[in-house]
């Protein structure tokens, strides 16, 4: 069954501390005030399916971004992808360290992975790799080191990011999740069954946080 386009999640209603970063960034782009959704969990068919593009740069656009940050920062993430709010769109937002700990914040509107000069030659980098849709669990991931996204931003005008350290990952990490691809789908069978079942057990015993869909 396909849901809705648009697929606005329930409220959260506690726990929410906006970054002063986010917060900024969102004052900046004249963002209305966001509503924190509840977190979207692996096996939602919204996670495994390509989002459609962004074609209306308007203010149900801005909304959702707006929704989005706050979803971010209710959960304590780094990213978050429009379909992790049940939001069937080409757009992920983020709020993460690079490689000198600085914090880079934005959106990213049908953003698509582009070559790093170099890359090809640089060893990809292994680190523990964890997402909002599989909460609770991490499990180690080889990744280039870095990563840049060309795409749009929240007006239409063209937008290119570049990242090392985390934010490399969190950019591959949130495409592939516009892909319809979570990063467990890139782990290999025993790491991924660890994951899963870890992740079922926590389901069962109710032990989801309180940002995530089914808590
Ligand atoms: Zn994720």
């Amino acid at each position: 069954m396909t849901p809705p386009a648009r697929h606005d999640n329930a409220a959260v209603t506690e726990g929410i501390e906006i970054d002063p970063d986010v917060r900024d960034w969102m004052k900046q782009a004249r963002l209305p005030e966001g509503t924190a959704r509840k977190v979207t969990l692996r096996g939602n068919p919204v996670l495994h399916r390509p989002c459609q593009e962004v074609t209306e740069f308007g203010d149900e656009l801005r909304q959702l971004v707006a929704d989005m940050f706050v979803s971010m920062e209710a959960a304590s993430g780094v990213g978050l992808a429009a379909n992790q709010i049940g939001v069937d769109a080409r757009v992920f937002v983020y709020n993460c360290p690079d490689a000198s700990e600085e914090f880079q914040t934005g959106a990213i509107v049908n953003p698509v992975l582009v070559p790093v000069p170099g890359q090809a030659l640089t060893p990809p980098v292994e680190d523990e790799e964890g997402c909002l849709s599989v909460p609770g669990e991490y499990a180690p991931l080889a990744r280039p080191g870095v990563a840049e996204v060309q795409g749009q931003d929240i007006t239409g005008k063209p937008l290119r990011v570049r990242g090392d350290g985390l934010l490399a990952r969190c950019l591959q990490h949130e495409t592939d999740h516009l892909n319809g691809l979570l990063y467990v789908d890139r782990l290999a069978g025993p790491e991924l069954s660890r994951v899963l079942s870890s992740l079922e057990e926590r389901i069962s015993k109710g032990d989801l946080p309180f940002w995530s869909e089914g808590a």
